[in-house]
């Protein structure tokens, strides 16, 4: 990989040819047209605040640096910003109008036409430090690991729409990196974040990679696929996806964000079930205060209602068993045979055996899916082999 520093470029020389339109939020040029600074990958301007686009414009006028932008050279020849969008974009618009700054000196809000002579000059002639990188893939997305992004780091997809920027990229942004697609809020009610930040698109990709947010399956579909304008099978995979959550699950409760959907789907949508018992048995389950993880749920039930495990069910706090474990061992001790009640009615070595406390786990005597509750009544201590053996059945 080729890597340039150029520092004889300046404001003035970035902002000939700036454009900007915020209803496309994208398509930005710069530098003569040579310069694309918004490209399709990137995250759209969040600098517009009057406060991140002004204090750009401060630090100007102040002669601080701008700090490092970064830029990719094309095959093409075409320049692309890597990093400084949100930098570049902010001089840009105040050069050409689009908003105004407190002039310091007067107190005065002014557009940059108005500001004082020097002041302008100061602006446009203010020197950037830009790294030039031209190379392959992998050397780009090494790079990117490096960059420390000012403000906020991109996400994991931001990056990997930039390193595998193409067709397939353009396509896909348009449906889900569109807050303004009419699905969208749909969408959001299962998935976790942000489409701007380009995180519906990453579930939609993990759904169709059958990757659990492992980037080189994501990679791998996105290296594939980059020159295909034909987005359809990523389209028709995330519809299968959200249309089976939708006929399957009468209501949309909000633990159900986030749920590993893709996973689930491939899981189970082979079954039939139906979504009144369902609904009647996540309703009753999410009432239920002795489960601490909500969010298993829906699995729980879509797998028969087998897997407590996946509910977390509350456990014994050490003070019951403390209480349970004394009271066990003192009856145990009076009658000769061992404090786990179920070593005691065996015919091995054990029969007689007291159990330290710390070999011993807490056990539900009715279980909780029977309707045993976590309280004291319902605890006895077994040693650590019966509470497996008896957890597993
Ligand atoms: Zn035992």
């Amino acid at each position: 990989m080729e890597t340039i520093l150029l520092t004889d470029l300046t404001v003035a020389d970035i902002c000939k040819g700036f454009t900007y339109s915020k209803v496309e939020a994208k398509g930005l040029f710069g530098w003569g047209g040579k310069l694309i600074i918004q490209p399709e990958y990137q995250r759209h301007y969040i600098y517009d605040d009057g406060k991140h686009d002004v204090d750009v414009i401060y630090s100007l006028l102040k002669k601080y640096p701008l700090g490092l932008l970064y830029f990719v050279r094309r095959p093409d020849g075409m320049y692309e910003v890597l990093d400084g969008q949100q930098r570049i974009t902010s001089f840009g618009r105040y050069v050409t109008g689009h908003f105004s700054i407190i002039d310091e000196d007067d107190k005065r809000e002014k557009q940059f036409s108005a500001l004082p002579e020097d002041k302008r000059n100061r602006i446009l002639g203010s020197p950037l430090t830009i790294y030039v990188c031209e190379g392959t893939e992998s050397e780009i997305k090494q790079w990117f690991e490096t960059i420390n992004i000012v403000g906020m780091k991109l996400t994991e997809q931001e990056k990997r729409n930039a390193i595998f920027s193409g067709k397939f990229v353009t396509e896909a942004k348009k449906v889900f990196s569109n807050s303004s697609n009419s699905n969208m809020k749909k969408w959001r009610s299962y998935i976790k974040g942000d489409p701007k930040r380009q995180e519906i698109l990453e579930e939609a990709l993990c759904w169709v990679a059958k990757a659990e947010k492992d980037d080189r399956l994501i990679d791998r579909y996105m290296s594939e696929h980059r020159d295909n304008g034909d987005i359809s099978e990523l389209t028709d995979y995330f519809e299968s996806v959200i249309n089976w959550i939708n006929s399957t699950f009468k209501d949309v409760e909000s633990k159900m964000k986030g749920l590993e959907w893709g996973r689930l789907w491939r899981t189970y949508h082979h079954q039939g079930y139906d979504p009144d018992v369902l609904s009647e048995k996540i309703q009753r389950l999410l009432s239920d205060t002795q489960i601490e993880d909500p969010r298993g749920i829906w699995e729980y039930v879509l797998g028969g209602e087998q897997d407590t495990q996946l509910l977390d069910v509350r456990v014994f706090d050490p003070k019951t068993k403390d209480f349970v474990y004394r009271q066990q061992t003192a009856a145990a001790k009076e009658k000769g045979e061992s404090n786990c009640p179920l070593c005691a009615i065996g015919h091995d070595a054990n029969h007689t055996k007291i159990w330290d406390l710390k070999d011993m786990d807490a056990d539900h005597v009715t279980a909780w899916s029977k309707g045993g509750s976590t309280d004291i009544d319902n605890c006895q201590m077994l040693c650590k082999t019966h509470n497996r053996a008896k957890g597993n059945r």
